[in-house]
């Protein structure tokens, strides 16, 4: 029997991704690292499998006791995650996506986030880089947004077969994007480069394995899959530090 953490039912089987056949022959060779195919969607909430793998990292990581009072910041929600996430009651829940659809979402690009510097205490922005113009202009926003010791959350596929990530001039036709990224909509396929870009923005931390977090965890019987890693990055406690220490020199040096 296997188990929904997210709607915490029981479960005789996953039901399959609906597109399983159609994944670009690419992915598969390359071993693309993002959903498992087979066991995919639950029979009773329909959340994926990639959601339910992301609650159990933050709930054995701890990060959902520190929900509680936090002002979160919450890009592209995943609508399983979202209630689960108001319900631990942050301070602030602040909701957005660049064509926002549901009520209390706002309309936010989150490579030119509209919020003051070192504003939350969590952001969490799954299966969006793979989407945007500048991975790196997002980074850098989501750095500044968060305070020192600040949480990000990522999710993003990724094919740790490549060494570089694959990116085009131009933005491809939805054929090639599917055939080169995985997806019609997708602009780039990270490669085994992506922590690069979370060190780039300031973060610290690495990708950590399903088997060292949760080793107990039977991915067939949550329903995950066990070779997506969980991207949880920070903001140095020290950033604030830092930056204060530069400006005095720098105030110095003009005196
Ligand atoms: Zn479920």
């Amino acid at each position: 029997m296997a188990f929904c953490c997210i709607c915490r039912a029981h479960v005789s089987e996953w039901l399959p991704h609906p597109n399983r056949d159609k994944r670009s022959p690419l992915m598969a060779m390359l071993g693309t690292v993002g959903s498992n195919l087979t066991r995919y969607g639950c029979p009773a909430c329909h959340c994926n499998d990639r959601l339910r793998h992301l609650w159990l990292y933050m709930d054995k990581t701890g990060l959902a006791t520190r929900l509680a009072g936090s002002d979160v910041l919450h890009l592209a929600p995943e609508p399983g995650l979202e209630r689960i996430i108001a319900d631990l009651e942050p301070a602030t829940y602040v909701r957005g996506d660049l064509n926002p659809t549901q009520p209390g979402h706002q309309r936010l690009d989150v490579e030119s986030l509209p919020f003051a510097d070192e504003t939350f205490d969590l952001a969490i922005c799954n299966h969006v880089l793979e989407h945007v113009n500048s991975p790196m202009r997002a980074l850098h926003e989501l750095f500044r947004c968060l305070r020192p010791g600040g949480l990000l959350i990522a999710q993003t596929p990724f094919a740790p077969a490549m060494h570089n990530t694959l990116e085009l001039h131009e933005r491809p036709d939805p054929q090639t994007a599917h055939l080169l990224f995985g997806q019609e909509d997708h602009v780039r396929l990270f490669g085994g480069d992506i922590t690069r870009y979370f060190h780039a923005a300031g973060f610290e931390g690495e990708l950590l394995q399903h088997t060292t977090l949760l080793p107990d965890f039977s991915p067939t019987e949550y329903g995950c899959n066990e070779h997506e890693p969980f991207f949880v990055f920070w903001k140095p406690a020290t950033h604030a530090a830092e930056r204060a220490n530069r400006t005095a020199g720098e105030a110095a040096t003009v005196c």
